[in-house]
């Protein structure tokens, strides 16, 4: 069975037609992942007893079908979702033998839903990174061109999906990690509205800013998943209540007639031409449907970029502060003084842009200091949020590249950690302002290399959002669906 260009829709349609079983889907991509993942090193290693054996508990429980909005799909999760007795491991080497003692809230969600996890997804460090370089596993690689970076930090995921070798994953999103990985590998990515999903038993990174979101091919499958993990929960404060829409319910005859799609051109600078070029293709493609182009200004995004490099590495060096290798992760076997332990497992156990992002939330924090950093920095982000609200009293939704340039090559940008930050100057301040944002392929450049548009939407509006996005894929084509495997060199 060549499983490699299935996606969610095309996996219920069969289970309902019986034309396979959930162990015979779950055992072709595992076949799929030990061919094509070297070539990748998208996933982590993958548990296949207790996989299997999830997927043949599945198969006798065929009857449960109709009621199971994900019943028998195989999910791939960032190695920084925990499940219960799986090793993860957050890309760091501080994880390397830590082994969770509970299932994430929107992991079990899905698995309630039907889905079957078949693999963790490589990842940059702690989610620091937007590259997947970042990673003590190795890099990731992208699938359309193997000598450049799959995006990070969810690159793993986003490589998974596009390679076919899985047809959903999971990823996270504190500045970017999901949309911009979805827009360098040619797929659909989701963030959604901070608090949508629950955050309980996932690694934090930046606590104000994570969130979790789908990466899949289309996007229905992105709907579908985020119905599923969606909702309030008790264990994450800062989980929302509102009700959950059942976004593919909504889905069906959208038009786009009418709709007001936000464009600020002076964010839109720096942009590489051939990304500018799709842009302004999907404009003249969303005005012949009917859309109307208002044009928008959003003065402080900036500064997007500086206040999200204080706020997000001060938050981090906190939530770090608990793996010292004592309590929790990696630990050398002989050091003289406590202090000298802690240096050492630290020290050994984070790498590079871990150890940066804490030296300078540290410093950003620290007495005497803390007004003119992190406290300038949430001015900043207050008034990056009122430019939001103010732009929506004009328009229904954004309109914006999801990064200024295609895939970089591997090792480009590793050596000036500025230029790699500065690649998320679209999809940082959607984080800051706790918005949804989605990334959907609008094209592709020299190479082939695929190009990613970025639609913002109001709070708790995901659903114009999937339903402009349904409407963007039926007219743009959507993802290729040649699997890379062709294309890539
Ligand atoms: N690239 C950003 C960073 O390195 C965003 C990462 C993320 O969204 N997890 O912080």
């Amino acid at each position: 069975m060549d499983v490699s260009n299935f996606d969610i829709q095309e996996i219920l349609e069969g289970y309902r037609k019986q034309s396979f079983l959930p162990s015979e889907v779950v055992s072709a991509y595992l076949d799929v992942i030990q061919s094509e993942n070297p070539k990748y090193n998208a996933l982590m290693p993958v548990p296949t007893e207790r996989v299997m054996e999830t997927a043949k508990a599945w198969d006798a429980r065929k009857n449960e079908m109709s009621r199971l909005p994900l019943f028998g799909v195989p999910v791939v999760l960032k190695d920084n979702f925990l499940v219960d007795g799986w090793k993860t491991t957050a890309g760091s080497k501080m994880l390397e033998n830590y082994v969770a003692p509970y299932t994430a809230t929107s992991v079990n969600r899905l698995e309630q839903a039907g889905a079957i996890v078949i693999a963790k997804a490589n990842m940059d460090e702690f989610a620091m990174g937007s590259s997947s370089e970042n990673s003590a596993y190795g890099v990731v690689r992208n699938p359309w061109d193997l000598t450049r970076v799959p995006g990070g930090s969810s690159g793993g995921s986003a490589a998974a999906v596009a390679a076919g070798l899985a047809p959903v994953a999971l990823g996270t999103d504190t500045g970017g990690s999901i949309r911009q990985p979805a827009s360098f590998c040619g797929i659909v990515g989701m963030k959604p509205t901070y608090g949508r999903v629950s955050r309980y038993g996932v690694i934090a990174f930046a606590s104000s800013l994570d969130q979790v979101g789908p990466l899949t091919r289309t996007v229905w499958d992105s709907a579908r998943m985020l119905e599923v993990m969606a909702g309030y929960h008790g264990r994450d404060a800062t989980a929302s209540r509102r009700v959950v829409p059942q976004f593919t319910d909504q889905l069906a005859n959208v038009s786009l007639k009418n709709l007001k799609i936000g464009v600020c051109p002076d964010w839109q600078v720096n942009v590489d031409p051939e990304v500018d070029k799709a842009l302004q293709e999907s404009i003249a493609l969303l005005k012949s449907e009917g859309a109307r182009i208002v044009e928008i200004d959003l003065p402080n995004v900036k500064y997007a970029v500086s206040a999200y490099y204080l706020i997000a590495p001060s938050e981090a060096s906190s939530n770090l502060g608990r793996y010292d290798g004592v309590h929790v992760g990696y630990s050398v076997t002989d050091a003289s003084s406590g202090k000298s332990l802690y240096e050492a497992n630290r020290g050994e156990g984070f790498g590079p842009e871990v150890k940066r992002r804490i030296m300078l939330g540290t410093y950003a924090l620290s007495a005497g200091y803390y007004d003119a950093f992190y406290g300038r920095a949430n001015e900043i982000r207050a008034l990056i949020k009122q430019d939001f609200d103010g732009a929506f009293d004009l328009c229904d939704c954004i309109l914006s590249p999801t990064a200024p340039t295609t895939a970089f090559g591997l090792g480009e940008k590793t050596k000036d950690p500025l230029q790699m930050y500065l690649s998320d100057i679209f999809t940082l301040p959607a984080n800051l302002a706790g918005l949804p944002g989605i990334s959907l392929p609008c094209g592709s450049g020299s190479n082939r290399l695929p190009i990613g548009l970025q639609f913002i939407g109001k709070p708790f509006d995901e659903s114009l959002l999937f339903q402009v996005g349904q409407c963007f894929e039926r007219l743009r084509g959507g993802f290729s669906g040649t699997t890379p495997r062709e294309g890539s060199r």
